[in-house]
């Protein structure tokens, strides 16, 4: 992967045209140049030219990032931004400290282990498949949450209990997410050249119902060369949607919709609630303005993080739905603060596959 030197024109690239703090949700609330990608490539443009230092300070606003993409997507001179803004990241964690320190926590030996040992357990609560002649071979990535919590497979053992798939996994690494973002680009490589091995498999679709693993399952095609077909790159939600399966709620329900930033498509979810029978849709103002949460980012920012949850909470009061629905566990921790923020009893926050799994599936 390149290095920061290797960025020096892509830097050079931004002319100051200031679009980007139209979008970003950071510079709206903070109103801080040094907030958004034009800020930051001034100061990264000190530091690949000598006349800065990558300093801790620097490092504050490299962390005051949701990682959202809405300034790569918007760039006029097509700037990608989050991937210089991690490698600056990566260059700053590897010199200090504090950064040798998480890498070790993130570590195959200490990480990966902590997610076996969880793995090991929740097989208590997980069923083995029917298996069917002739079915879609579902490739799933379950991500890291969902290896550990057996939930997802009762609630997928629910919906398509009168649809035949099959469903095969193999023994995947975490999708690298994590240890992208902290800069810990060693470990991102380690866990994605494991991955791309365990893909050379047949199969009809590679599912997750985690808007980020799906995300960056995508990304080993730019950064490795991976050769994922991304056709068949699919959410849940998407092979839902395609399987016309019907969904009836006993009682009359409301429901919002988050889209979490990292989900390309969410065209499926419009499709899903319309094969609800009793489930009514109200569109959320902002529905695809960032949680808040964005792992470590709500840890090392918690005051921007509040205000993130709260305008949210408040755009999910707005709808007095009975659930908010989203399709990334990550989000699912954002959208719960933003319900205790603003004091909203009344919506519960569930993953796309919980909800359905409430209804009775004809
Ligand atoms: S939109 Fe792109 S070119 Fe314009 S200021 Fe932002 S990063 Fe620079
Ligand atoms: S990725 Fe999102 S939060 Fe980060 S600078 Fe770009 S628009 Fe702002």
């Amino acid at each position: 992967m390149k290095t920061l030197e290797d960025y020096k024109k892509e830097i050079s690239k931004c002319s100051k045209c200031g679009l980007c703090q139209s979008v970003c949700p950071i510079f709206k609330i903070t109103k801080n140049e040094c907030s958004v990608s034009r800020g930051k490539f001034v100061m990264l443009h000190g530091v690949v030219n000598k006349e800065l230092k990558l300093s801790k300070n620097i490092n504050k606003y490299l962390d005051m990032c949701l990682k959202c993409e809405k300034c790569d997507n918007f760039c006029p001179a097509e700037i990608k931004a989050t991937e210089i803004l991690t490698c600056a990241k990566s260059e700053y964690m590897n010199k200090n400290l504090a950064g040798k320190i998480i890498f070790l926590l993130q570590s195959k030996l200490i990480f990966s282990t902590a997610i076996k040992i969880g793995k090991l357990f929740s097989r208590i609560f997980r069923k083995e498949r029917k298996s069917y002649e002739k079915a879609k071979n579902i490739m799933y990535f379950k991500g890291c949450v969902n290896e550990v919590f057996p939930q997802t497979d009762i609630y997928l053992n629910k919906i398509f209990k009168n649809t035949p798939i099959n469903i095969t996994e193999q023994n995947f690494e975490c999708c690298g997410m994590p240890f992208l973002s902290e800069g810990n680009i060693k470990r991102f490589e380690e866990c994605a050249q494991y991955n791309i091995k365990k893909l050379k498999c047949e199969y009809d679709y590679l599912v997750t119902d985690c808007a980020s693993c799906q995300s960056v399952l995508h990304s080993y095609n730019k950064f490795f060369n991976a050769g994922i077909d991304t056709e068949k790159l699919l959410n849940w939600g998407d092979i839902i949607a395609d399987s016309q399966i019907e969904f009836h709620f006993e009682k009359p329900v409301t429901v919002t919709f988050h889209k979490p930033c990292h989900l390309k498509n969410d065209d499926f979810f419009k499709k899903i609630i319309d094969n609800c029978q009793n489930a009514q849709y109200v569109e959320m103002e902002n529905y695809d303005d960032c949680c808040g949460f964005a792992g470590t980012f709500a840890i090392k920012n918690p005051k921007l993080s509040k205000e993130l949850m709260k305008s949210k909470g408040i755009n999910i009061a707005k709808t007095n739905a009975d659930y908010v629905i989203t399709t990334c566990p990550s989000c699912i921790l954002g959208l719960k603060q933003a319900l205790k923020i603003t004091k909203n009893k009344k919506t519960k926050v569930v993953s796309l596959l919980e909800f359905l799994s409430k209804a009775e599936i004809k």
